[in-house]
Protein backbone atom coordinates (compact mmCIF):
# COMPACT_ATOMS: atom_id res chain seq x y z
CA UNK A 1 0.00 0.00 0.00
CA UNK A 2 1.22 3.60 -0.74
CA UNK A 3 1.73 6.32 2.12
CA UNK A 4 2.78 9.56 2.25
CA UNK A 5 6.06 9.13 4.26
CA UNK A 6 8.06 12.08 5.53
CA UNK A 7 12.08 10.73 6.08
CA UNK A 8 13.61 14.06 6.87
CA UNK A 9 12.76 17.84 7.00
CA UNK A 10 11.17 18.20 3.33
CA UNK A 11 12.04 15.00 2.27
CA UNK A 12 8.37 13.41 1.57
CA UNK A 13 8.38 10.72 -0.04
CA UNK A 14 5.54 7.85 -1.69
CA UNK A 15 6.56 4.65 0.29
CA UNK A 16 5.22 1.19 -0.14
CA UNK A 17 4.01 0.12 3.26
CA UNK A 18 2.45 -3.25 4.55
CA UNK A 19 -1.16 -2.65 4.47
CA UNK A 20 -3.05 -2.73 7.92
CA UNK A 21 -4.25 -6.20 9.69
CA UNK A 22 -8.13 -6.65 9.48
CA UNK A 23 -9.67 -4.26 12.06
CA UNK A 24 -9.91 -5.03 15.47
CA UNK A 25 -12.58 -4.79 18.01
CA UNK A 26 -14.15 -1.56 17.87
CA UNK A 27 -12.66 -0.55 14.88
CA UNK A 28 -13.12 0.77 11.46
CA UNK A 29 -11.26 0.47 8.05
CA UNK A 30 -11.10 3.25 6.25
CA UNK A 31 -9.90 3.81 2.34
CA UNK A 32 -8.76 7.29 1.96
CA UNK A 33 -10.24 9.04 -1.26
CA UNK A 34 -8.94 12.78 -0.17
CA UNK A 35 -6.07 14.47 2.40
CA UNK A 36 -6.41 18.18 2.89
CA UNK A 37 -3.15 19.95 3.48
CA UNK A 38 -2.86 22.69 6.59
CA UNK A 39 -0.19 24.81 7.60
CA UNK A 40 -0.07 21.91 10.27
CA UNK A 41 2.03 19.91 7.24
CA UNK A 42 4.03 22.31 5.87
CA UNK A 43 5.94 22.90 9.89
CA UNK A 44 6.19 19.32 10.05
CA UNK A 45 7.54 19.34 6.83
CA UNK A 46 9.95 22.09 7.28
CA UNK A 47 10.67 19.99 10.22
CA UNK A 48 9.87 21.71 14.01
CA UNK A 49 12.44 21.65 16.81
CA UNK A 50 9.86 21.71 19.39
CA UNK A 51 7.61 18.78 18.20
CA UNK A 52 7.97 15.21 19.88
CA UNK A 53 8.17 12.68 17.34
CA UNK A 54 9.82 9.94 15.16
CA UNK A 55 10.50 9.82 11.91
CA UNK A 56 9.40 7.92 9.05
CA UNK A 57 6.18 9.62 9.48
CA UNK A 58 2.92 9.34 7.45
CA UNK A 59 1.60 12.84 7.23
CA UNK A 60 -1.75 14.38 6.95
CA UNK A 61 -3.70 15.47 9.49
CA UNK A 62 -7.20 16.04 7.62
CA UNK A 63 -9.14 13.45 5.17
CA UNK A 64 -12.20 12.09 4.12
CA UNK A 65 -12.20 8.22 2.93
CA UNK A 66 -14.65 5.52 2.70
CA UNK A 67 -15.47 2.40 5.23
CA UNK A 68 -13.44 -0.82 3.63
CA UNK A 69 -14.30 -3.25 6.52
CA UNK A 70 -15.47 -2.93 10.08
CA UNK A 71 -14.29 -5.40 13.35
CA UNK A 72 -16.38 -7.14 15.45
CA UNK A 73 -18.82 -4.77 17.54
CA UNK A 74 -18.83 -1.75 15.13
CA UNK A 75 -22.73 -0.88 14.45
CA UNK A 76 -22.58 2.45 13.52
CA UNK A 77 -20.60 1.78 10.28
CA UNK A 78 -21.24 -0.37 6.81
CA UNK A 79 -18.93 -0.95 4.03
CA UNK A 80 -18.82 1.97 1.74
CA UNK A 81 -20.06 4.67 4.09
CA UNK A 82 -17.64 7.89 4.06
CA UNK A 83 -16.75 8.96 6.79
CA UNK A 84 -13.81 11.45 7.73
CA UNK A 85 -11.82 10.85 10.87
CA UNK A 86 -10.72 12.99 14.39
CA UNK A 87 -7.17 13.46 14.03
CA UNK A 88 -6.42 13.45 17.82
CA UNK A 89 -5.97 10.30 19.44
CA UNK A 90 -7.77 11.11 22.57
CA UNK A 91 -8.80 8.94 25.56
CA UNK A 92 -12.83 8.89 24.93
CA UNK A 93 -12.57 8.62 28.58
CA UNK A 94 -11.74 11.62 30.95
CA UNK A 95 -13.78 14.56 31.94
CA UNK A 96 -13.14 16.44 28.63
CA UNK A 97 -13.98 13.90 26.28
CA UNK A 98 -16.87 12.86 28.22
CA UNK A 99 -18.31 16.26 28.32
CA UNK A 100 -17.24 16.35 24.48
CA UNK A 101 -14.35 18.69 25.10
CA UNK A 102 -12.14 16.68 23.08
CA UNK A 103 -9.57 19.01 22.19
CA UNK A 104 -9.30 18.99 25.74
CA UNK A 105 -8.81 15.61 26.39
CA UNK A 106 -5.99 14.59 29.53
CA UNK A 107 -4.30 11.96 28.09
CA UNK A 108 -4.47 12.67 24.02
CA UNK A 109 -1.68 10.28 22.07
CA UNK A 110 -0.77 12.66 19.59
CA UNK A 111 -1.80 14.20 16.36
CA UNK A 112 -2.33 12.07 13.87
CA UNK A 113 0.22 12.99 10.80
CA UNK A 114 2.39 15.07 13.19
CA UNK A 115 3.21 13.31 16.16
CA UNK A 116 1.76 9.94 15.31
CA UNK A 117 1.35 8.18 11.35
CA UNK A 118 -1.42 10.37 9.69
CA UNK A 119 -4.33 9.98 7.33
CA UNK A 120 -2.11 10.38 4.08
CA UNK A 121 -1.78 6.42 3.13
CA UNK A 122 -4.62 3.81 1.15
CA UNK A 123 -5.58 2.49 4.43
CA UNK A 124 -5.80 2.37 7.36
CA UNK A 125 -7.37 1.56 11.09
CA UNK A 126 -8.98 3.70 13.53
CA UNK A 127 -11.40 3.11 16.59
CA UNK A 128 -14.85 3.59 15.65
CA UNK A 129 -15.47 6.43 18.25
CA UNK A 130 -12.94 8.78 16.06
CA UNK A 131 -15.51 8.45 12.79
CA UNK A 132 -17.75 10.55 12.23
CA UNK A 133 -20.24 9.96 9.21
CA UNK A 134 -20.16 12.50 6.09
CA UNK A 135 -23.85 13.15 4.94
CA UNK A 136 -25.36 12.29 1.71
CA UNK A 137 -24.32 14.67 -1.16
CA UNK A 138 -20.98 15.92 -0.10
CA UNK A 139 -18.22 15.22 -2.11
CA UNK A 140 -14.65 13.76 -0.89
CA UNK A 141 -12.90 16.39 -1.55
CA UNK A 142 -14.79 19.07 -0.15
CA UNK A 143 -15.60 16.40 3.13
CA UNK A 144 -11.77 16.51 3.76
CA UNK A 145 -12.03 20.34 4.80
CA UNK A 146 -14.72 19.09 7.68
CA UNK A 147 -12.16 17.42 10.45
CA UNK A 148 -9.69 20.62 10.68
CA UNK A 149 -10.55 23.96 8.18
CA UNK A 150 -14.69 23.83 8.92
CA UNK A 151 -14.19 22.67 12.47
CA UNK A 152 -11.29 24.91 13.27
CA UNK A 153 -13.22 27.81 12.29
CA UNK A 154 -16.64 26.85 13.88
CA UNK A 155 -14.27 26.09 17.28
CA UNK A 156 -13.06 29.69 17.20
CA UNK A 157 -16.09 32.09 16.03
CA UNK A 158 -18.95 30.13 17.74
CA UNK A 159 -17.46 28.13 20.85
CA UNK A 160 -14.79 30.57 21.69
CA UNK A 161 -15.52 34.02 19.98
CA UNK A 162 -19.53 33.59 20.45
CA UNK A 163 -19.98 35.42 17.26
CA UNK A 164 -23.54 36.86 17.03
CA UNK A 165 -25.51 37.69 14.24
CA UNK A 166 -24.65 41.55 12.82
CA UNK A 167 -21.61 41.99 14.60
CA UNK A 168 -18.50 43.11 12.78
CA UNK A 169 -15.55 40.95 12.08
CA UNK A 170 -12.10 41.22 10.88
CA UNK A 171 -11.09 38.53 9.41
CA UNK A 172 -7.24 38.23 8.74
CA UNK A 173 -5.72 36.38 5.51
CA UNK A 174 -8.85 36.15 3.96
CA UNK A 175 -7.54 33.89 0.85
CA UNK A 176 -6.25 31.22 3.56
CA UNK A 177 -8.18 27.78 4.20
CA UNK A 178 -9.63 28.58 7.08
CA UNK A 179 -9.67 32.75 6.25
CA UNK A 180 -12.07 31.53 3.39
CA UNK A 181 -14.32 29.48 5.76
CA UNK A 182 -14.11 32.07 8.19
CA UNK A 183 -15.63 34.82 6.02
CA UNK A 184 -18.23 32.33 4.85
CA UNK A 185 -19.42 31.05 8.07
CA UNK A 186 -19.54 35.31 9.15
CA UNK A 187 -21.51 36.01 6.00
CA UNK A 188 -23.83 33.30 6.85
CA UNK A 189 -25.18 34.23 10.13
CA UNK A 190 -25.55 38.01 8.80
CA UNK A 191 -22.22 39.39 10.21
CA UNK A 192 -20.16 41.88 8.20
CA UNK A 193 -16.69 41.15 7.41
CA UNK A 194 -13.83 43.08 6.66
CA UNK A 195 -10.62 40.65 5.72
CA UNK A 196 -7.33 41.25 4.92
CA UNK A 197 -5.20 39.96 1.61
CA UNK A 198 -2.57 40.12 0.11
CA UNK A 199 -2.99 41.15 -3.29
CA UNK A 200 -5.30 42.71 -5.57
CA UNK A 201 -6.17 39.54 -7.27
CA UNK A 202 -7.51 38.00 -3.95
CA UNK A 203 -9.24 41.26 -2.98
CA UNK A 204 -11.57 39.99 -5.77
CA UNK A 205 -11.79 36.49 -4.81
CA UNK A 206 -12.46 37.38 -0.84
CA UNK A 207 -15.32 40.26 -2.19
CA UNK A 208 -16.83 37.15 -4.35
CA UNK A 209 -17.02 35.53 -1.26
CA UNK A 210 -19.16 38.12 0.22
CA UNK A 211 -16.49 39.74 2.23
CA UNK A 212 -18.10 43.36 2.28
CA UNK A 213 -14.44 45.39 2.74
CA UNK A 214 -11.11 43.74 1.46
CA UNK A 215 -7.88 45.19 2.85
CA UNK A 216 -4.53 44.89 1.03
CA UNK A 217 -2.38 44.55 3.80
CA UNK A 218 0.79 45.17 1.76
CA UNK A 219 -0.52 48.87 0.80
CA UNK A 220 -2.53 49.55 3.52
CA UNK A 221 -2.42 49.78 7.37
CA UNK A 222 -5.26 47.54 8.17
CA UNK A 223 -5.65 49.22 11.43
CA UNK A 224 -6.12 52.46 10.10
CA UNK A 225 -8.53 51.39 7.44
CA UNK A 226 -10.17 49.23 9.71
CA UNK A 227 -10.65 52.31 12.34
CA UNK A 228 -12.24 54.32 9.20
CA UNK A 229 -14.44 51.26 8.05
CA UNK A 230 -16.09 50.99 11.64
CA UNK A 231 -16.51 54.86 12.15
CA UNK A 232 -13.34 54.31 14.81
CA UNK A 233 -15.55 52.08 16.55
CA UNK A 234 -13.35 48.93 16.20
CA UNK A 235 -14.82 45.33 15.28
CA UNK A 236 -16.45 42.80 17.91
CA UNK A 237 -14.37 40.30 16.72
CA UNK A 238 -10.92 39.61 15.48
CA UNK A 239 -10.08 36.29 13.52
CA UNK A 240 -6.38 35.96 13.97
CA UNK A 241 -3.97 33.16 12.67
CA UNK A 242 -1.23 35.35 11.12
CA UNK A 243 0.67 35.90 14.71
CA UNK A 244 3.64 38.20 15.00
CA UNK A 245 3.03 40.48 12.07
CA UNK A 246 -0.37 41.41 13.02
CA UNK A 247 -1.24 40.55 16.73
CA UNK A 248 -0.98 44.23 18.15
CA UNK A 249 -2.84 45.75 15.25
CA UNK A 250 -5.68 43.55 15.87
CA UNK A 251 -6.36 44.54 19.32
CA UNK A 252 -6.26 48.37 17.84
CA UNK A 253 -9.01 47.42 15.55
CA UNK A 254 -11.27 45.76 18.89
CA UNK A 255 -13.69 47.97 20.04
CA UNK A 256 -14.23 48.06 24.20
CA UNK A 257 -14.87 44.90 25.60
CA UNK A 258 -14.44 43.43 21.72
CA UNK A 259 -13.04 40.00 21.27
CA UNK A 260 -9.85 38.42 19.98
CA UNK A 261 -9.28 34.62 18.93
CA UNK A 262 -6.17 33.25 17.22
CA UNK A 263 -5.45 29.88 16.21
CA UNK A 264 -1.84 30.34 14.73
CA UNK A 265 1.47 32.35 14.60
CA UNK A 266 2.37 31.64 10.85
CA UNK A 267 4.45 35.09 10.90
CA UNK A 268 6.22 33.85 14.53
CA UNK A 269 4.72 32.97 17.39
CA UNK A 270 6.17 35.94 20.08
CA UNK A 271 4.76 39.29 20.54
CA UNK A 272 4.62 42.18 23.41
CA UNK A 273 1.22 42.87 24.62
CA UNK A 274 0.52 46.51 26.29
CA UNK A 275 -1.35 45.16 29.27
CA UNK A 276 -3.04 48.67 30.09
CA UNK A 277 -4.59 48.60 27.32
CA UNK A 278 -5.54 44.35 27.72
CA UNK A 279 -7.34 45.89 30.51
CA UNK A 280 -8.59 49.28 30.02
CA UNK A 281 -10.35 48.06 26.90
CA UNK A 282 -11.29 44.88 28.46
CA UNK A 283 -9.98 42.61 25.49
CA UNK A 284 -10.82 38.75 25.84
CA UNK A 285 -8.24 36.85 24.07
CA UNK A 286 -8.95 33.55 23.28
CA UNK A 287 -6.61 30.92 22.33
CA UNK A 288 -7.79 28.14 20.00
CA UNK A 289 -6.67 24.78 18.72
CA UNK A 290 -8.42 22.14 17.09
CA UNK A 291 -11.75 21.57 18.10
CA UNK A 292 -14.37 19.20 19.32
CA UNK A 293 -16.07 16.26 17.08
CA UNK A 294 -18.87 18.09 17.43
CA UNK A 295 -17.99 20.95 15.66
CA UNK A 296 -16.73 18.69 12.38
CA UNK A 297 -20.25 17.38 12.84
CA UNK A 298 -21.76 21.10 12.81
CA UNK A 299 -19.18 21.48 9.89
CA UNK A 300 -20.34 19.03 7.98
CA UNK A 301 -24.03 20.02 8.46
CA UNK A 302 -22.98 23.39 6.93
CA UNK A 303 -21.93 22.03 3.78
CA UNK A 304 -24.64 19.58 3.51
CA UNK A 305 -26.99 22.91 3.38
CA UNK A 306 -24.76 24.43 0.71
CA UNK A 307 -21.80 26.28 2.46
CA UNK A 308 -18.87 24.69 1.10
CA UNK A 309 -14.83 24.83 1.07
CA UNK A 310 -13.12 27.03 -1.28
CA UNK A 311 -10.55 24.66 -2.99
CA UNK A 312 -7.57 26.54 -4.54
CA UNK A 313 -5.82 23.17 -6.20
CA UNK A 314 -6.30 19.84 -6.38
CA UNK A 315 -3.07 17.49 -6.86
CA UNK A 316 -2.15 13.87 -7.07
CA UNK A 317 0.08 12.20 -4.76
CA UNK A 318 2.84 12.33 -7.33
CA UNK A 319 2.78 15.89 -6.78
CA UNK A 320 2.34 16.38 -3.48
CA UNK A 321 5.85 18.57 -3.10
CA UNK A 322 4.05 20.85 -5.46
CA UNK A 323 1.01 21.60 -3.00
CA UNK A 324 3.09 22.17 0.54
CA UNK A 325 5.19 24.62 -1.62
CA UNK A 326 2.05 26.72 -2.76
CA UNK A 327 0.65 26.07 0.53
CA UNK A 328 3.84 27.91 2.14
CA UNK A 329 4.06 30.46 -1.10
CA UNK A 330 0.62 32.16 0.49
CA UNK A 331 -0.54 31.80 -3.11
CA UNK A 332 -3.06 29.95 -2.37
CA UNK A 333 -6.82 30.85 -2.47
CA UNK A 334 -8.70 28.40 -0.09
CA UNK A 335 -7.30 24.83 0.44
CA UNK A 336 -4.95 22.43 -1.23
CA UNK A 337 -6.25 18.59 -1.95
CA UNK A 338 -4.61 15.79 -2.24
CA UNK A 339 -6.41 12.95 -4.52
CA UNK A 340 -5.75 9.36 -3.84
ZN1 LIG B 1 -9.74 12.20 27.16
Amino acid sequence: MRALTLFADRKLELADSPPPPAPGDGEVQIAIKAVGLNHLDVWGWRGMAFAKRKLPLVVGAEAAGEVAAIGPGVTNFAPGNPVVMYGALTCGSCKACREGRDNLCENVQGIMGFHVDGFARELLNLSARLVIPVPSGINMRNAACAPIAFSTVEHMLFDNAKLQPGETILVHAGGSGIGTVAIKMAKAIGCMVITTVGDDAKAEQAKALGADYVINYRTDRFEHQVRKLTAKKGVDVVFEHVGAETFNGSLLCLKRGGRLVTCGATSGPSTTLNLMQLFQQQYKIFGSFGASMRNIRDGLAKMASGLLPVIDTEVTLDDVGAGLARLESRRVFGKVIVRF
